[in-house]
């Protein structure tokens, strides 16, 4: 894939946590593919690397189309589109699984299909499955032959190992062997299916446009296509379609309770998204509003990191009274236009990317609001910026508590060792990033934020958190056996 092709999707994309997947169904409406499609494009932050859709239509059976690239420069195409007919279509976007990173092969690109005695399946998987590299040897051991690098693969192998007598008894019987977070978008000829994992760590939604009925990764997509939003899949829920019978739920898992994903409220969601009965920019403008309780300082401007800053600078400035500007202004186009063809282009940087409003910093003392910092690269070179544009002091608040641990379920995270906040204390953490404070939102205000009065529930969390507290709610297994150390109790 060329650059030319790799969308903006942060400015500092590779200093960022990286969701890996969305995924979108459609069944009841003529051209469904052409509403997935809709609902990729709008899902695309999730996954920018490839996309692919699935459909069925009696006369032509399942048909299928994999591509690297955009949603936008691939599946608007007439010709394509008509390749893809059917009241009923899957697909996905991802970035990388994490069974292989690296260039992807298009046999990575899901949905993936298979072919069962009782008719065809096709599945899209948001997530990772912690256990797939045991599945993956059981299942080969055992006579499966894989196409793919991919962990969402051993759904499918393990659908055929079922000895149940229709697909979506089969898909229970294969998701309660898997652990880690999925929510997982299938079909079959008449069926539209959507599961969350036990514990709902990834999200997934149920939506309504006229008689069809839509599942996927966002609020947003459902938007797109003019769809009402009618509830999330529960976490631990099956939810089983057909043109007939409308919506049956299904509860195949042991029940738990939910640790979603508090990252979606942070960043990987658009804002937007409605989570829960939340809206997400209410959420992250309310972490600003924390933040700016938590760790108030003495400055002029309120300035957010573009553009994942933006509603948590919003709660800052407001909660301080200081004025917000947008001090940094973001180059829409970068990525597309330009591919950085010498390394003293290559050098600059940031530069290309954002810059720096010098007319609103010029003199003034500066609270820089980012979503996270992750390796610190990207915010030490933000700060010369705003420097050099002449601003006497910069503070970074940040509406993320200190990312010291990697995700196992479906976000691209650096290893341990390269994130900053697991090898610095916070101020380790300034003095390498050389600004004049720098503070992150605690793991309670961030609760608080996102709607638990109380704070967070240091016995039985409310959420997935594991990337600020290191505190997993599944056992990464396969992490471990690669030797991935815990936290101990020292930690
Ligand atoms: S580890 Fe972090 S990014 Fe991963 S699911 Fe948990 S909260 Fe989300």
């Amino acid at each position: 894939m060329s650059d030319a092709h790799m969308p903006p999707a942060h400015p500092f994309d590779d200093d960022k946590l990286r969701e890996e997947c969305g995924v979108f169904g459609l069944i009841g409406s003529a051209d469904a593919a052409n509403f997935v499609a809709l609902g990729l494009h709008a899902l695309q932050h999730r996954g920018q690397e490839a996309g692919g859709i699935v459909s069925y239509e009696p006369s032509q059976g399942f048909n299928s189309a994999r591509r690297f690239g955009y949603v936008r420069d691939n599946f608007t195409s007439q010709s394509l589109m008509q390749t893809l007919p059917g009241s009923l279509a899957i697909g996905h976007v991802r970035y990388s699984t994490s069974g292989s990173k690296g260039p992807t092969q298009i046999r990575d690109v899901q949905p993936f299909f298979g072919e069962f005695s009782m008719g065809g399946a096709a599945i899209a998987h948001n997530g990772n499955i912690t256990n797939a590299d045991a599945l993956r040897r059981e299942l080969i051991e055992r006579g499966s032959i894989f196409q793919s690098s991919s962990d969402s693969e051993c759904i499918i192998h393990l659908m055929a190992r079922s000895l149940q007598r229709d697909i979506p008894s089969r898909m229970e019987d294969a998701l309660r062997r898997v652990e880690g977070a999925f929510s997982v978008v299938a079909m079959t000829r008449t069926k539209l299916i959507g599961v969350r994992d036990p514990l709902g760590v990834r999200p997934l939604v149920l939506g309504r446009v006229g008689d069809a009925w839509a599942l996927a990764s966002e609020t947003c997509a459902l938007d797109i296509i003019g769809a009402e939003y009618v509830r999330e899949i529960e976490p631990g829920e099956m939810v089983v379609i057909n043109e007939k019978d409308g919506v049956q739920s299904h509860r195949p898992f042991r029940p738990q309770r939910p640790r979603f994903c508090i990252f979606e409220h942070v960043y990987f969601s658009r804002p937007d998204s409605i989570i829960g009965s939340r809206s997400v920019y209410e959420t992250r403008r309310q972490i600003g509003v924390e933040l700016a309780k938590e760790a108030p300082v003495d400055a002029d401007l309120v300035c957010p990191v573009p553009d994942s800053g933006t509603p948590a600078a919003i709660g800052f400035a407001h909660q301080s009274g200081i004025p917000y500007g947008m001090g940094i202004v973001r180059n829409q186009y970068m990525g597309r236009t330009f591919i950085e063809p010498t390394e003293q282009i290559r050098n600059m940087g940031v530069r290309l990317k954002l810059n720096v409003n010098r007319a609103l910093i010029e003199g003034k003392r500066v609270i820089l609001v980012d979503d996270s910092v992750v390796r610190g690269t990207t915010s030490r070179k933000i700060k010369e910026m705003i420097l050099d544009a002449g601003a006497a002091e910069v503070h970074f608040r940040i509406a993320s508590p200190p990312t010291a641990w990697p995700c196992f379920y479906g976000v691209d995270t650096p290893q341990r060792e390269k994130l900053l906040a697991a090898t610095m204390s916070e101020d380790e953490m300034r003095e390498h990033l050389q600004v004049d404070s720098l503070r992150f939102i605690s793991l309670d205000g961030l609760y608080r934020a996102v709607g638990e009065a109380k704070g967070r529930d240091a016995a039985s969390p409310q959420y997935c958190d594991a990337c600020f507290s290191g505190e997993y709610p599944v056992e990464p297994s396969d992490q471990i056996e690669k030797g991935f150390q815990l936290k101990t109790a020292a930690e």
